[in-house]
């Protein structure tokens, strides 16, 4: 019998039906699409709008602006399908848990109104564009700058490794619109990029793994939009507005990273039963009992404490430096847990059609992205050395 992990708190039974709807969707259009998306390392646009059908996009947006009227314990559960599936194609997590959010939390009414409802339905898809070429880490580095000419902004700058970069109609610019150093003079403009003069999708990058996952440069050059796009009524609040938002989406890793833990056991101890070498099954060598049983405990241990993370979150409660830390510590544990894994595969477990290669591939950016670990450790510390 496999290990029975106590149900958490906030597990309901509306939510374990959105799971299933999940499960279902994923084996439906995702799965059976797989290879052909790793292939052309992107999902099909159309996996947008089917997913906005499926009530999949923007679960936690309440219903007036088209959304599912859950609560992140909806984000919670569609990320934890996906990812026990290994289910990819649409980025929802930075679609629907990040963008949709900062519009909800700072648009105005009108701009809930005009692009909500469409990205419920997948008629539109969202990017965030924060990182530069020069500014990742440091992002009061940044330097895209967006210039008041009449009615509208003038943005000039260059974004990289941009999720849903190829596929986004709407695109949210991390920009400086003043001239104050650091944080103080960032702000967040709303660009629909559609046939819009002066931007520009530079190529799909060429990832190691995460290949059914659109990854862009973007350009913007003399890029005008209307000033009515800033986010928020006041110019400067960005960096102020990405920091209240990080906890959730660090969250939101440290939710995903447990469920591929998870899979990444199932699918060893799978292996390990049936692979003989010496006349004996690997699950029957201490080496392979000991490793897994390791593996097993670390995953229950990040279940338990990102558990408790969910509740804080749907509390209202959710600290960044306990974000911080289910953000470092899990994404760790996955490419530690992955790693130990893929080697009681031997070289089966070098090969792409094992899911386990797979898992090894796509997670180890986990430690980089939404915040790289080393800089969850520098936000963790910080904390410690106040009296
Ligand atoms: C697949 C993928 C998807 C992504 N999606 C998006 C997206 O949708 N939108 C977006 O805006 N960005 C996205 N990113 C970018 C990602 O957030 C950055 O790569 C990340 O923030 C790190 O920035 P950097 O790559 O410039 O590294 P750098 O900032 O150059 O950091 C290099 C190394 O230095 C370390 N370091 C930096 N500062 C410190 C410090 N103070 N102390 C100790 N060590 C330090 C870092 O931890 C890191 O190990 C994505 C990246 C990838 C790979």
């Amino acid at each position: 019998m496999s290990v029975v992990h106590p149900k958490p708190q906030w597990l309901s039974d509306d939510l374990e039906q959105l799971a299933d709807t999940t499960r279902r969707f994923a084996e439906r259009e995702c799965l059976p699409n797989d290879a052909r998306w790793r292939e052309q390392r992107r999902g099909d646009r159309e996996v947008w709008n089917k997913a906005g059908a499926a009530g999949l996009l923007c679960a936690s947006i309440p219903e007036q602006y088209g959304g599912g009227g859950g609560h992140f314990g909806h984000e919670v559960v569609i990320t934890q399908t996906l990812a026990s599936l290994m289910a990819g194609g649409f980025s929802n997590s930075v679609h629907s848990g990040i963008v949709a959010h900062y519009i909800l939390r700072y648009g105005t009414e009108a701009q809930k109104q005009r692009w909500l409802p469409k990205m419920a339905t997948g008629e539109i898809v969202t990017a965030i564009a924060m990182t530069e070429p020069g500014a990742g880490t440091d992002l009061q580095a940044i330097r895209t700058s967006a210039r008041k000419d009449g009615a509208d902004y003038v943005i000039n700058g260059a974004k990289t490794f941009i999720t849903n970069g190829f596929h986004a109609n709407l695109v949210c610019i991390v920009c400086r619109t003043g001239e104050e150093a650091g944080g103080k003079g960032i702000s967040l403009v709303m660009a629909e990029v559609d046939g819009l003069a002066g931007f520009r999708r530079g190529r799909l990058l060429d990832k190691i793994g995460q290949h059914t996952s659109d990854t862009c440069e973007l350009f913007f050059e003399d890029m005008r939009v209307p000033q009515a796009n800033l986010l928020g009524t006041e110019e400067g609040r960005g960096f102020k507005q990405l920091m209240e938002q990080l906890p959730r989406e660090r969250l939101i890793i440290a939710v995903g990273g447990v469920a591929t833990l998870q899979r990444a056991i199932d699918e060893t101890v799978a292996y390990v039963l049936q692979r003989k070498v010496m006349g004996q099954t690997l699950m029957s060598m201490q080496n392979t009992r000991f490793k897994l049983a390791e593996c097993q405990t670390l995953a229950t241990i990040a279940r338990s404490f990102v558990d408790d993370c969910i509740g804080r979150a749907l509390r209202d409660e959710l600290d960044l430096t306990t974000a911080a830390m289910a953000k470092w510590w899990v994404s760790d544990a996955v490419c530690k847990v992955i790693d130990e894994c893929l080697q009681l595969f031997g070289g089966y477990g070098y090969m792409m059609e094992y899911p386990i290669a797979r898992l090894y591939a796509d997670h180890r950016v986990g430690r980089i992205y939404g915040g790289s670990n080393e800089v969850m450790k520098e936000l963790i510390a910080r904390t410690m050395e106040r009296p």
